[in-house]
């Protein structure tokens, strides 16, 4: 039995291992694909952080900025945690390795998106997703984390503890190579599958992948969802195509 199960292969997914990693847990990674086949290598423009050492740009901003875009729908609480996390998390992916593109002094690049009153969005070139799911990668293989492609979740284990409360003990998923039923147990499960925007079809930018499976596992193993009515949609992109006219262009 592993210590952490993470279902999916994205860019949170490869972060939770790697931190889970650092603290001793044996992990294992499960996902219907590979890991280099994450929707997370379809982004572009890039991530939002209030750098220190941009001179105009403040984490207040930030707030200010992202609760002003939300129309007032999203958790004050949770943007505060965001943009203040996002600094020390960008610093940590230009630790690991992420190739961000530079400025004249050597430091990370920023560039003005949609919504920000400054340049503030971290990228490396115009593959900003590819370049940090390549690097989590190199650094999981590194560090020896196991990986199961390949496998498709199907449902999540759960057991009762002696006060009758209800826990998650590991998952079954579908061998796509073998086409059986295999069960996987772990002490815990994180499962980071995405999106399901990719349910509208062709009018929705995101990966074919991107079709909620893990949220209904989730949901029939008990969960309690959130937000459900919030989906991503570019609001710019090549008619009929799915294909993306990145932010940047916007
Ligand atoms: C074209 C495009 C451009 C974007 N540009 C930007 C940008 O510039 N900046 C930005 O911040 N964001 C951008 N985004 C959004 C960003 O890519 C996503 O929010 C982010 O990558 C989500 O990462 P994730 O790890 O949560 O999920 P994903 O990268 O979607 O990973 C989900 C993982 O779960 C696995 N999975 C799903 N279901 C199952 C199952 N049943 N069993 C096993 N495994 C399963 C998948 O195979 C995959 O490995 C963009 C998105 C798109 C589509």
């Amino acid at each position: 039995m592993v210590d952490v199960l993470i279902i999916g292969a994205g860019g949170a997914a490869l972060s939770a291992a790697l931190k889970a990693q650092e603290h001793g847990a044996r992990v294992q990674v499960l996902s219907k694909s590979y890991p280099t086949r994450a929707q997370t290598c379809m982004a572009q423009g890039g991530i939002n952080a209030a750098l220190a050492h941009s001179d105009a740009d403040t984490v207040a901003l930030h707030v200010k900025d992202t609760l002003k875009s939300a129309q007032g729908l999203a958790s004050t609480d949770a943007v505060r945690l965001m943009c203040r996390q996002a600094p020390e998390a960008l610093a940590w992916l230009d630790r690991i390795g992420v190739p961000f593109s530079r400025n004249d002094k050597a430091q990370i690049a920023q560039r003005r998106l949609g919504g920000a009153s400054n340049a503030r969005a971290c990228y490396a070139q115009d593959y900003t997703g590819l370049k940090i799911l390549h690097t989590l990668y190199d650094q999981c293989n590194r560090h020896n984390i196991e990986f199961l492609n390949e496998r498709f979740l199907l449902n999540l284990l759960t057991q009762k503890d002696a006060e009758d409360k209800r826990y998650v003990s590991g998952a079954t998923a579908l061998n796509l190579r073998t086409g059986e039923v295999e069960v996987h147990e772990a002490r815990s499960v994180i499962i980071a599958t995405g999106g399901y925007s990719r349910i509208y079809h062709n009018h929705a930018t995101n990966a074919t992948g991107s079709t909620g499976d893990g949220i209904a596992a989730a949901l029939r193993a008990g969960a309690r969802l959130s937000d459900m009515e919030f989906i991503q949609f570019h609001p710019t992109a090549l008619k009929s195509s799915s294909v993306l006219i990145s932010e940047s262009a916007r």
